[in-house]
């Protein structure tokens, strides 16, 4: 999970830009952000642990002059959280330097590594990228169509090398990637909201395998390579990943996490006296449900939207009420039925604090929705979800899982349903932590042989 940013605009303030597109992809990664300029073919980057207004400021923003940038925000998947696994990674090859930034996860990165045969400076998926590409002689055109035939996995990518932007997405397009047009220049983007942020037109999205290329000629795009004959977008982007502003094959999300909302209501009735989201990602769905059952929504649980990643441990006393650090009901969930609506459950741990909270606040029942099916089965391309065996679906009943959260009742939103709600056919999604049906080869044994392929 991450964000990319690619800009072309000479004379204006591409750093800038970036910032501000970053800033709109921050959900997609809080780990670190970075920016990358090209001016006159010559690269800077600037990258560092934290948000992006903590690693930016005016004066750090105003060094970084160019007509092309790139910029990411990470979330890290493969490769410890640390300031060299930062992006935009800078790799310089035998042939040309590259800034780049990637989303997803690839499955033969270990192969990739020993095939590009030299140490790399990051322990990320993403060097490898940047390194098939930075010692390939071929033009820079030949080179990242080269490299793209050779990954497999989720890639979305951004780059900058011999003064060009380049941005593609793998074949089964597991993580989107939009471009947009400001003006006469040329803005991609993960998510629409970062055009919209920028003040960028959506023109279209990037297609699986397609490789874009811009520079002082304009735009020039080549389906690098075919198409996967199953499209595989994750499903995860719409029901939790992505931003509710952002429109995905041309669908708003929020509108489809109301439909996927109104649905569970249709799918799991239940006599009660209020609907309530987990901020903030239970809230359309539980906008969804109460539209369409006709009952009450109320924001019965406040968020403390400050919450960050904390080194300061809380006080041995205050250890079981780890859980308010995050969210404090309302006094009017006493005496009442609650039906509390999230996106999903993976470990389970948060749900069962928080139904406890509610008990505890006096809540006469609670009854858990979820606007999605179990999460079952890891995935290998980018979302870090949890091991099999710590998620709490994995390998128990709906029932058994309601009891485990002390819920009143529990019901998930069926496949059909989710799939629906999108508005794109089956074929066209990834599903695979709900089916435990993988559109690639996944490594064999996750904890040992990380990326060794078995085709399946
Ligand atoms: S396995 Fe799940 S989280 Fe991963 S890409 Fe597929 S749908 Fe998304």
């Amino acid at each position: 999970m991450c964000g990319v940013f690619g800009v072309r605009a000479p004379g204006r303030d591409v750093a800038r830009l970036s910032y501000f597109g970053l800033y709109a992809l921050q959900h997609r990664g809080q780990e670190s952000a970075g920016i990358a300029v090209s001016e006159a073919g010559r690269l800077t980057a600037l990258r560092d642990l934290g948000l992006v207004p903590q690693v930016f400021d005016e004066r750090s923003l105003s060094g970084l002059h160019g007509e092309l940038a790139i910029g990411h925000t990470r979330y890290s998947t493969t490769g410890a959280n640390a300031w060299e696994n930062a992006q935009p990674l800078l790799h310089h090859g035998r042939v040309r330097t590259v800034a780049l930034g990637h989303n997803g996860n690839l499955v033969n990165a270990q192969a990739l590594r020993d095939e590009v045969g030299k140490p790399l400076a990051s322990s990320s998926d993403s060097e490898v990228i940047a390194a098939l590409i930075a010692d390939d002689e071929r033009p820079l055109e030949a080179a990242v169509a080269g490299c793209m035939a050779r990954l497999e996995g989720a890639a979305t990518v951004v780059g900058l090398a011999d003064g060009t932007l380049f941005a593609f997405r793998d074949p089964h397009g597991f993580r989107p990637l939009a471009i947009g047009r400001l003006g006469d220049d040329y803005v991609v983007a993960s998510e629409t909201c970062a055009l919209d942020l920028v003040g960028a037109a959506f023109e279209r999205e990037v297609r699986p395998g397609e490789l874009v290329l811009i520079d002082e000629g304009g735009l020039h795009s080549t389906q690098a390579v075919p198409p996967a004959e199953r499209g595989a977008l994750c499903i995860f982007e719409f029901f939790y990943l992505a931003r509710p502003d952002t429109r995905l094959s041309g669908v708003e999300v929020h509108g489809a996490r109301v439909r996927m909302g109104e649905r569970l209501a249709a799918e799991s009735e239940v006599e009660a006296d209020l609907v309530l989201p987990i901020p903030d990602s239970g809230t359309p769905a539980a906008i969804g449900f109460a539209r369409a059952t006709g009952i009450p929504f109320s924001e019965g649980l406040i968020k403390n939207r400050y919450v960050g990643r904390t080194f300061i441990q809380p006080e041995q006393g205050m250890r079981e009420q780890g859980i308010r650090m995050k969210f404090n009901p309302l006094a009017e969930v006493a005496g009442k039925r609650l039906v509390v609506v999230d996106d999903s459950i993976v470990r389970g741990s948060t749900t069962r604090q928080i139904v406890a909270m509610l008990f505890d606040a006096g809540a006469a029942e609670v009854h858990v929705r979820i606007s999605s099916p179990p999460v079952v089965s890891p995935c290998f391309y980018g979302i870090d979800l949890a091991s099999e065996d710590e998620m709490i679906a994995a390998h128990a009943t709906v029932e058994e899982v309601r009891d485990a959260i002390g819920a009143t009742s529990l019901a998930y939103l069926s496949l059909d349903g989710l799939t629906e709600a999108t508005r794109r056919p089956a074929s066209h999604l990834c599903r695979a932590c709900l089916t435990r049906r993988y559109p690639t080869a996944v490594p064999g044994d996750t904890a040992k042989h990380r990326f060794e392929a078995i085709r399946g």
